[in-house]
């Protein structure tokens, strides 16, 4: 395999397996110094004179571009800000506005609620008769037809790992003339994305999953090329007005993918996003992808093998499935719990299913296996079944 384990360029502590790289990726271990530094040096020192000085307002063009350079986007096509849930809004009342003779928003029921809640919210705002419609996964191919104004997907389903055909979908929805969205929360830093050949009008994600980013990481938001002048922000602050400093008191979009920020960039976050990027410079993300597959068939074999009571939940085609592998359980939420404690951090997601995340950067095949080990430990002698295991977290 080529050079993508790097767990040295991580702080993961003495004893874990994480596996759980998928919801919040481990902290890269230059992040904290570099971080320290910017508040001292830029903050401390620069005061104001930072947002031009140390280069803070161009900071989410610059680690934007970053981004695009792992999810097939070209540069200047990527902007990050605000947090997932806010660019789903934003790019999905863009993508109804660029269809304005149509009135439903086609999406599945493995999308990640946020997604859907965002939905429901633009749909009441916007009273003219929009509605939102979800289909199962497998039938949104069926459901997209000529009143679809636009399609919003995850392209891998948070539950399960199962993974749409980007580009197929992308395909059928420009066929009847609806507009694509993307989310690529569990796609970015996880398997290659080709976005520029998908021609998807827009796509979202964040950056706090395989990206590294920190809790609460800006999220990005794409939008093509040849529309990005076109679009028509919903959410229309100042920082995406064409000359924020000029305190008009009427907003004109800014010039390409600009138009999509909102307000005040989250410069510290932005700092250990912009930190944990340089991560990705020399990564090629098919060898990333295939070492990803290789831990996932590994886990899926060793798991079959030894731990007869889990079910498999996630697609078992790995073409079909993103970096994570979920299995059911009835008593899944004590049962991960009593791995967690064991030093295997995976996490649970209702009803009943326990989520693996693979991510090949500091994951390797030994740790798949002491994973496993653990695992059948905890489900051979029922380890989970204590009270202990059973109360839910505000966080699960
Ligand atoms: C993680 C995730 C979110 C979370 O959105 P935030 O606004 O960052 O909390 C939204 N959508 C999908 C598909 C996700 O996977």
């Amino acid at each position: 395999m080529s050079n993508i384990l790097r767990k040295e360029a991580f702080v993961l502590p003495e004893g874990v397996i994480y596996l759980d790289g998928n919801s919040l990726g481990p902290i890269p271990r230059e992040v904290p110094e570099r971080v320290q530094q910017m508040l001292n040096a830029e903050w401390g020192e620069m005061l104001i004179r930072g947002w031009n000085k140390a280069g803070w307002m161009d900071q989410p063009s610059r680690v934007g571009n970053m981004v695009a350079g792992i999810i097939g986007a070209p540069e200047g096509s990527v902007v990050m800000g605000d947090t997932l849930s806010i660019k789903v809004f934003q790019a999905l009342a863009s993508a109804v506005k660029l269809n304005p003779d149509r009135r439903v928003i086609l999406s599945d029921t493995g999308n990640f609620p946020s997604d859907l809640y965002m939905a429901e919210g633009l749909v009441g705002l916007l009273e003219q008769g929009y509605t939102l419609k979800t289909v199962a996964p497998e039938e949104v191919a069926e459901a997209i037809d000529d009143s679809v104004a636009a399609v919003m997907l995850t392209e891998v389903d948070y539950r399960t790992g199962r993974k749409h055909d980007m580009r197929a979908v992308t395909e059928m929805a420009h066929a009847s003339g609806a507009v694509m969205v993307w989310d690529l929360a569990h796609s970015a830093g996880a398997l290659p994305v080709d976005l520029a050949g998908s021609g998807c009008e827009f796509a979202i994600g964040c950056t706090y999953k395989y990206l590294n980013g920190g809790p609460g990481a800006p999220a990005f938001i794409y939008v093509r090329p040849d529309l990005a002048d076109k679009v028509e922000p919903a959410l229309s602050g100042w920082l995406g007005h064409r000359q924020p400093f000029a305190f008009d008191l009427k907003y004109k979009a800014g010039s390409g993918i600009e138009r999509m920020r909102v307000g005040t960039p989250p410069v510290i976050q932005l700092t250990a996003l912009e930190v944990a990027m340089e991560l990705w410079a020399d990564v090629d993300m098919d060898a990333l992808r295939a070492a990803s597959v290789a831990l996932q068939e590994q886990f899926i074999e060793e798991i079959e093998r030894d731990v007869p009571q889990l079910t498999l939940a996630s697609p078992r085609d790995p073409r079909t499935r993103g970096s994570q592998v979920s299995w059911s359980f009835d008593e899944g939420y004590a049962a991960m719990q009593a791995v967690i404690d064991r030093g295997v951090i995976g996490d649970f997601r209702a009803p009943d299913i326990m989520r693996f995340g693979f991510t090949p950067m500091y994951i390797d095949a030994a740790d798949v296996s002491a994973a496993v080990a653990v695992i059948k430990d905890v489900m051979d002698n029922r380890l989970w079944d204590q009270e202990k295991y059973k109360i839910r977290g505000k966080v699960t």
